[in-house]
């Protein structure tokens, strides 16, 4: 191995106390989306010790950051190290953001202790609310990613994977206006919502049957009458569509507005159907990254897993749709256990999940030495970018 990934892996050895403590720290005061203030004010304290600069409030998002080595000059290429902290509601670290943030400030204090001038080519971007929020969709439209070449964190899971596919999303509010009239007594006076609304489930559910395999079209019904004796004049749910592109994305909430005014048409009822943001795109893997990825991850001893081709949705899909983006994965949990849990939260802190940090510490620091070293991985890195979609 050479010298510098043997120096990077010694300096974050050595960092270990403290990661274990950000990690516990976070754990421990669980914030939600947007709400991040203390785990913010933590890890920003966290890296000015450790002489980086901090801009507390990045892109104008109050708990968002961005930190470079004190007296930086601005250099490319320049790699971001993206550090996510937000919790869940009830659950606290159910997601385990806590470990992300642990090792991307491992992997930014081990870069800034071995790489000298080179230092000046790393920022550390914290970005809240990935839970629903699409914290980091809103940074790069404030132009906080101005300038960055490369984007790199690791999320805990169930497997070893450098990377995986994940889904773009559009959130949605469906609902339909009738008109009320006694049930019995006057039913030919009104205009049922409700079945509007039912029948538009029932199209949907036909149209489940022509996805892709990797789409998904999931949601409630919110609203759906106020008595048996009174026809519904209003009706609404709540839908997610899915998929692993942004064309099929989009050609898929086509398919359901049709399926909305179908029903509306079929009924006399009218139809409303509002877009919730964030609108969460798919993830762009790029190979050349993930390979680089791989092969750090191999020389840590980490064997890596077979996909099992399972499929959620972050924000890192809308920003690795403008730059390159490395989302690993380590195992903390079996896979049986679910993520979104007390007992994903727990893993957080076990043998498994402590080692799955510094891993990924050491992985993202060597990953961002080969690309800022490399001229070859970010001309294959660059390539990679220009010609997937
Ligand atoms: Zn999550
Ligand atoms: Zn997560």
């Amino acid at each position: 191995m050479e010298q510098t990934k043997v120096q990077i892996i010694k300096e974050t050895d050595a960092l270990t106390d403290a990661l274990l403590t950000i990690s516990h720290y976070l754990r421990d005061n669980p914030e939600t989306a947007y709400q991040e203030h203390k785990a913010c004010e933590y890890l920003s304290g966290f890296l000015e010790q450790q002489g980086f600069e901090v801009q507390r409030g990045a892109g104008s998002v109050e708990t968002a950051f961005a930190a470079r080595p004190t007296g930086y000059k601005p250099s490319r290429p320049c790699v971001a190290i993206l550090a996510e902290y937000d919790a869940l509601p009830k659950i606290g670290h159910g997601c385990g953001h806590n470990l992300i943030a642990a090792a991307s400030m491992g992997a930014a204090v081990a870069l800034a202790r071995t790489l000298g001038d080179l230092a000046n080519n790393v920022v550390v971007v914290g970005t809240p609310a990935e839970e629903g929020g699409g914290g980091k969709a809103r940074l790069y439209d404030a132009g906080v990613f101005d300038g960055v070449d490369a984007a790199m964190m690791f999320h805990p899971g169930h497997l070893n994977l450098p990377g995986k596919g994940m889904l773009g999303r559009t959130k949605f509010k469906m609902e339909f206006f009738g008109k009320t009239s006694h049930a019995s007594g006057s039913p030919d006076k009104g205009i049922n919502a409700l079945d509007a609304l039912v029948a538009a489930y029932t199209h949907i559910n036909a149209l489940r049957q022509h996805l892709l395999p990797d789409a998904r079209i999931h949601g409630i019904i919110t609203d759906g009458g106020d008595a048996p004796n009174i026809i519904p004049d209003y009706a609404a749910g709540m839908f997610y569509v899915r998929a692993a592109s942004l064309a099929y994305r989009d050609k898929l909430f086509a398919q359901v507005q049709h399926c909305a005014e179908g029903a509306a048409l079929a009924t006399g009822a009218e139809v409303k159907i509002t877009v919730e943001p964030p609108t969460i795109d798919p993830f762009k893997p790029n190979l050349p990254l993930e390979e680089a990825a791989r092969i750090n991850l191999e020389a840590l001893g980490v064997s890596i897993d077979a996909d099992d081709g399972k499929r959620g949705s972050s924000d890192i899909g809308n920003l690795s749709q403008h730059i390159p983006c490395i989302h690993a994965y380590l195992k903390i949990v079996d896979p049986d256990s679910p993520a979104h849990s007390t007992a994903f939260a727990q893993a957080t802190d076990t043998d498994l999940g402590q080692k799955a940090m510094l891993n990924a510490a050491k992985m993202i620091a060597m990953t961002a030495y080969d690309y800022l070293t490399s001229a070859a991985l970010r001309e294959k890195t660059a390539t990679a970018f220009g010609n997937t979609d």
